[in-house]
């Protein structure tokens, strides 16, 4: 049998129930081999370094080498 809530709650009621509500923010690092900004725990996007190390490699769209 389905319950019914005992009173409709008004806008503002919700409104601010949701002012809790936020989008996380999220944790950003500067790449220590680039100098690129990057998500923290995760591979640098543009060079493929993690933690002091090469651990992938990345298609270079400029190869200056
Ligand atoms: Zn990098």
């Amino acid at each position: 049998m389905p319950i019914c809530p005992p009173r409709r709650s008004s806008k503002t009621r919700g409104r601010k129930r949701r002012t809790h509500y936020k989008v996380a923010v999220p944790g950003m690092n500067v790449c220590p081999n680039c100098g690129e900004v990057t998500l923290s725990h995760t591979v640098c996007p543009s060079c493929g370094w993690y933690n002091g190390k090469q651990v992938k490699t990345v298609k270079a769209k400029k190869e200056e080498e």
